[in-house]
């Protein structure tokens, strides 16, 4: 999915890009992780990571990757962290008033879920008003459809500014269930009038077990992967193009050569967790990651081995300069 001038500005004006510089650290306190292939060592959801300054800047951030928090990279709050730090607790500082502290931390796991939800809606929107539409450039419309998609962003952009009260109150789940319809409808319409057809039928993969799988040259084009698991697949030279990946677990999958041109709902944090290179094709306005090689593919390796999937949330991705 290309990302449109439209589309960035709404993203914008949500505040859905994460900004550190504003943010208290409170992915680098807020949540636990666990010694594993993402992280070095323990942590305690509430507990300051060693690494962390008291200026709230990551003390390491040039060399997570090297000293092994990994898991730090592929992060991102979708600007939850400086919402609750700047909006929510209208400045309050975690050290300076430890008396936010518990609910200040609770809330970020609730509101980066609010926050992804309008992520994937806006990009529901732009595909329904016609706009990046999965290949399919400018396209029809669906009126109808947007409409009901714009009213969902205005209703989920109230409830971000809820209290935390509010905000810890929501039941997550029924929310999300409650959207899936309208970004369902969204992911079918643009499929289907994309340029990027598959011969036979598109394949239907939501929810799927993938991991560790051969999938490298598959056609995947406009396949639905809504949620499988493909963590360690081979996915080296598949074709990927307007392929919905919305919650596809993509730790360690190989993307090397793979085409993810208009790919839709397609996350940087995904893209992070993966591996590529410069033969990686992605869609407009996601950033090829620095730690992905810049070596062609090579052919006939086996696949990544699945990593462990980390204990809750990782903490903070690699702080963004402010847009
Ligand atoms: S980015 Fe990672 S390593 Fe750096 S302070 Fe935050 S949690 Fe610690």
């Amino acid at each position: 999915m290309s990302s449109s001038p439209s589309l960035d500005t709404e993203r914008e004006r949500l505040g859905l890009h994460a900004d550190c510089v504003s943010c208290f650290g409170l992915c680098c306190v807020a949540l636990a992780f666990t010694r594993s292939a993402d992280f070095p060592i323990d942590k305690d959801a509430g507990e300051p990571c060693r690494n962390l300054r008291p200026d709230h800047r990551c003390g390491v951030h040039p060399e997570l990757r090297e000293r092994g928090f990994v898991g730090c990279t592929v992060y991102d709050c979708f600007g939850a962290g400086q919402k609750i730090s700047r909006v929510t607790f209208a400045g309050q500082d975690w050290r300076e008033h430890p008396e936010v502290r518990s609910s200040m931390f609770a809330l970020l796991p609730v509101l980066r879920h609010v926050h992804e939800l309008l992520w994937y809606l806006t990009e529901a929107v732009a595909l329904a008003a016609g706009r990046d539409g999965a290949g399919a450039g400018e396209s029809s419309p669906d009126p109808a459809l947007t409409a009901d998609l714009r009213a969902a962003v205005d209703r989920v952009e109230r409830l971000s500014f809820g209290t935390p009260q509010d905000l810890l109150a929501q039941d997550l789940d029924a929310l999300r269930s409650g959207l899936n319809p309208l970004l369902l409808r969204a992911s079918e319409v643009a499929r289907a009038r994309s340029r990027h057809q598959p011969r036979g039928r598109r394949a239907d993969h939501r929810g799927a077990d993938l991991v560790g799988k051969r999938l490298a040259r598959a056609d995947l084009r406009g396949a639905s992967l809504r949620g499988a698991l493909l963590v360690g697949a081979d996915l080296r030279g598949a074709d990927l193009r307007s392929a919905d990946l919305v919650g596809a677990d993509l730790r360690g999958a190989d993307l090397r050569g793979a085409d993810l041109t208009d790919a839709l709902f397609l996350t940087q944090a995904q893209v992070n967790a993966a591996r590529g290179d410069t033969t990686t094709r992605l869609p407009d306005g996601l950033e090829r990651p620095g730690h992905w090689t810049a070596a062609p593919a090579a052919p006939a390796a086996p696949a990544a081995e699945p990593r462990p999937r980390p204990r809750g949330d990782h903490p903070r991705r690699a702080a963004r300069p402010r847009r």
